[in-house]
């Protein structure tokens, strides 16, 4: 372990036995310090985001700088109540008594982002444990690193330093962080690295929370408004450049209309790259990945391949029929490439979906209620949006995570207080009664009594 995160762990562990973070008005004035730091900033933040992804000013600010804003403004709304007691039953043989619950923060957090959303990916994890009163480290990507950057400058003037420090790096630093004993640790990234941050944290028992990836598969019934949806896949596709944890993957098309809809889906995204302003992908290795993907398919390509290498703007790609055993078919694309499956019925593309591990999310497109609750009941993954894409993640109140191989745990709103909270059990029962017959050996009388009472 270096001296430097030693240190600076030893003078968080000193900051959090101080008891200030315990303070609401102190979680507050943080919380209200974010807000500052994103509007305050908004301009060096977006230029940096361009920097690194080359992220149209309005989608930084609608995807990174607002969403941060709103869940900072929701948790000081809240935090009142959440950091509130709750009362509990007694049962009768523990009467006279009072049990409740209050949580407590869980002291030294660790929070590791991605560099696909670099902001908000941090600074969202930081609003929930700020509001649960943890003292903590922030470690940005280092594939994003003029946001890095500007971070590491700008926390340490608007939230407390002796609480929040950012520690930059990649892969040394963060195994050097990992190998620390925290009271919990909240990643988001790929599930390859998830696994290596839930061994490091096993050998602490260090509780975790994994907000990983996978492929989002979304369902295309034929009753569905199929204008709507073939403008929404193709937003939520290009939006980031498709380079967003709950980007549509892959579709699932009912046979009805898929001839059709796979060509309205295909104009749209032609508009978008025509016409909007796209986001880079993130570095060379990454386009050479996407390339890759786009090799021994099987399918049928529907939109030109055009990639500049020196923008690093990748445009949309869509797959018609590939080979499910293909690349593009097994890994998460991440990219602006949307494989086209058309299945028979509803019930294929649940098969379809069952067939494969546990999505992080799930859309589907339909206008009728009884599709709805197949789809809902039997399927798994951490969240479903019903005719939309992407926005379940800006509902503050919504709690946000995978199941399974996408993710353990969850956070945003409240969800995110109690992921950094923990939940304390306490009874306390009066002195002032204490008989005798309480204690063994119990008199028989008080033996028929109790159980006469507790309806045994
Ligand atoms: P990544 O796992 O490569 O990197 C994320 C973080 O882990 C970085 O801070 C990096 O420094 C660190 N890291 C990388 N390799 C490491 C190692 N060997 N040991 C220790 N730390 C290491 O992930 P990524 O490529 O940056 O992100 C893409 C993945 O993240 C995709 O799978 C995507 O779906 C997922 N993702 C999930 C969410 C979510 O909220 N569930 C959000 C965004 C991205």
């Amino acid at each position: 372990m270096s001296t430097d995160v030693a240190a600076t762990i030893d003078r968080l562990r000193a900051t959090y036995d101080t008891g200030r973070t315990t303070d609401l008005g102190w979680r507050k004035r943080q919380l209200q310090g974010v807000i500052d730091l994103l509007k305050d900033n908004e301009e060096r933040l977006s230029e940096a985001l361009s920097a690194d992804l080359g992220k149209p000013p309005f989608d930084s600010w609608l995807t990174e700088l607002n969403l941060v804003k709103d869940e900072a403004a929701h948790a000081i709304k809240h935090l009142g109540g959440w950091a509130k007691k709750t009362k509990h039953a007694v049962p009768i043989v523990v009467q006279p008594a009072q049990a409740w619950t209050e949580p407590q923060p869980l002291g030294a957090v660790l929070i590791i982002a991605p560099w696909n959303y670099p902001l908000q990916l941090l600074l969202a994890p930081a609003v929930a444990a700020l509001a649960a009163g943890n003292v903590m480290v922030l470690k940005p990507s280092e594939l994003a690193p003029a946001t890095s950057a500007a971070i590491a400058d700008l926390v340490p003037r608007y939230l407390d330093p002796e609480a929040v420090v950012v520690v930059e790096g990649g892969v040394a630093e963060t195994t050097e962080l990992l190998a620390q004993p925290w009271d919990h640790i909240l990643y988001t990234g790929s599930t390859r690295v998830g696994q290596v941050v839930m061994e490091a944290a096993a050998k602490h028992l260090t509780p975790v929370t994994l907000e990983l990836g996978g492929k989002s598969p979304t369902i295309i019934a034929a009753d569905a408004d199929l204008k709507v949806a073939a403008k929404r896949v193709a937003w939520a596709k290009i939006l980031n450049a498709g380079q967003t944890c709950i980007a549509p993957d892959y579709l699932l098309v009912e046979k009805a209309v898929s001839e059709k809809f796979t060509s309205m889906v295909v104009d749209e995204l032609a508009t978008f790259r025509d016409k909007a302003p796209a986001t880079s992908i993130v570095n060379e290795q990454h386009l050479d990945r996407l390339e890759g993907l786009l090799e021994g398919h099987g399918g049928e390509e529907l939109l030109p391949r055009k990639t500049d290498r020196d923008t690093r703007v990748m445009a949309p790609v869509v797959v018609r029929q590939p080979d499910p055993a293909s690349a593009v078919m097994q890994e998460e694309i991440f990219g602006p490439i949307l494989p086209v499956i058309t299945v028979d019925s509803i019930d294929e593309a649940i098969s379809f979906i069952k067939a494969r591990p546990r999505p992080l999310t799930l859309y589907l497109f339909t206008s009728s209620d009884r599709t709805e609750r197949k789809v809902l009941d039997e399927t798994h993954a951490g969240s479903v949006c019903i005719n939309h894409l992407v926005y379940q993640a800006a509902v503050t109140s919504l709690p946000f995570g995978g199941v399974g191989p996408s993710g353990m745990g969850s956070y945003h709103g409240k969800a995110g207080f109690d992921t950094f909270s923990h939940t304390k059990s306490v009874l306390k029962r009066p002195t002032r009664m204490d008989p005798g017959f309480v204690y063994p050996p119990y008199p028989a009388r008080v033996q028929k009594i109790l159980k006469l009472i507790t309806r045994w």
